[in-house]
C-alpha cells in the first residue's frame, strides 16, 4: 500500500514536470484523499527530526520540487532526482544510513536498479560511507569530484584533509568511479546536472546544480556542499595558505550561482527543517547568504588561530 501510494504521487510529480514542456501531456487526475499524505511528509520531516539530528535516524522521504525528492535520514541529506529513464541519487549517508535511504527510494516507487548514478558531495563517512553498499544494490557508477576519487576508491582519508583521522574508514568502492570536473554537465537518466567544484571542507567537495520543473514553472536547485572550516585538533589552516586560497575559491564559486532552492548535506546548515515547517523548501537562505556565512566562519577561524600563536 505504501509503495503504491508513493508510486502514484511520484508519477504525478513527473507528469507535472512533463506538462510544462510537452504539449501532448494529458492533465493528471487529482490524487485520492489518502495519497495527499505523501506531500505532507515534508512537514513530518520537521516534526520527526531535529536540527543536528543523528546521521542514521530514519525519516520518510518527501517531495521537494518537480523531479526532486528528499530520501535522506534526519541528520544527513540524500536526494533522488527522477528522470525519464531512471533516477540519479546524490549522497547515501553512512553505511547504515544507506539502508534507510534504499528503503526510502523504493517507497516512492523507484527500484534500486533504476538508479543510474550515485553522485557525491564530499568524501566524508557521514555522506558517502554508504557508497559501496548503494553501488552493490544498484550497480550504478559513482561520480565525485576529482579530488575525492582516491578516498572513495580506498575508503581512507586524504592526509591533506583538515579532518584527516577523525572519521571512520569507509568500505572501498570497487565498481565504477568517475571523476567530474568543475562545470561539467553530467547527462544521465535524461537529466542534466552540473558539477560545481567547491573545495575547502574537503579537497574533492562538489556542489550540484540542476533545473527542476513542475506545473508552476522551473526552479534551479543547488545542492551546496559543506564549506565549514572544521579540522582535527592539531590542524591549523594558517599553516596551509594554499589550502585556504583553494577554500576561498570554492566559496566564491558557489556564491553567484542561480539558486532557487538551496539544499545542503546537513539539513541544519541551510535551515531545511525550518523551511519544512512551512511546507516547502522554497524561500529561506540563498546561495550568497550561505557563501558569506562560510567566508565569515573561515575568517573567524583564521583570526582565532593567529591570536593563539
Ligand atoms: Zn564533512
Amino acid at each position: 500500500m505504501f509503495g503504491k501510494v508513493g508510486l502514484m504521487v511520484a508519477s504525478l510529480a513527473l507528469g507535472a514536470c512533463s506538462a510544462v514542456t510537452a504539449t501532448t501531456a494529458s492533465p493528471q487526475p487529482a490524487p485520492p484523499e489518502g495519497d495527499l499524505r505523501f506531500s505532507r511528509y515534508i512537514e513530518r520531516f520537521s516534526s520527526v527530526c531535529e536540527d543536528f539530528d543523528d546521521w542514521d535516524k530514519p525519516t520518510e522521504p518527501f517531495h521537494i520540487h518537480g523531479d526532486t525528492w528528499y530520501v535522506g535520514t534526519c541528520g544527513i541529506t540524500a536526494l533522488l532526482i527522477r528522470g525519464q529513464v531512471g533516477a540519479v541519487l546524490i549522497d547515501t549517508g553512512t553505511d547504515k544510513g544507506a539502508q534507510s535511504i534504499a528503503a526510502n527510494i523504493e517507497s516512492i516507487g523507484v527500484k534500486l536498479s533504476e538508479v543510474k548514478a550515485i553522485l557525491g558531495s564530499h568524501e566524508h563517512y557521514d555522506h558517502v560511507g554508504g557508497f559501496a553498499r548503494m553501488q552493490g544494490l544498484s550497480g550504478a557508477p559513482v561520480l565525485v569530484g576529482e579530488g575525492a576519487v582516491e578516498v572513495i576508491r580506498t575508503g581512507r582519508d586524504d592526509p591533506r584533509d583538515p579532518q584527516a583521522g577523525l572519521h571512520a574508514p569507509m568500505a572501498p568502492v570497487t565498481g565504477t568511479i568517475r571523476a567530474v570536473a568543475d562545470g561539467e554537465l553530467v547527462k544521465i537518466a535524461g537529466l542534466k546536472i552540473t558539477g560545481i567544484a567547491t573545495p575547502g571542507h574537503t579537497i574533492g567537495a562538489m556542489s550540484w546544480q540542476w533545473e527542476s520543473c513542475d506545473v508552476n514553472g522551473c526552479l534551479t536547485i543547488v545542492y551546496a556542499d559543506s564549506l565549514s572550516p572544521v579540522s582535527a585538533d592539531a590542524y591549523r589552516f594558517t599553516d596551509h595558505p594554499d589550502y585556504v586560497a583553494m577554500f576561498r575559491k570554492g566559496i566564491a564559486r558557489l556564491r553567484p550561482l542561480e539558486c532557487g532552492i538551496l539544499l545542503t548535506p546537513h539539513p541544519s546548515a541551510s535551515d531545511m527543517l525550518t523551511r519544512a515547517r512551512t511546507g516547502t523548501m522554497q524561500g529561506g537562505m540563498t546561495c550568497a547568504v550561505y557563501a558569506d556565512s562560510k567566508t565569515k566562519a573561515l575568517d573567524e577561524r583564521l583570526a582565532k588561530e593567529a591570536a593563539a600563536r
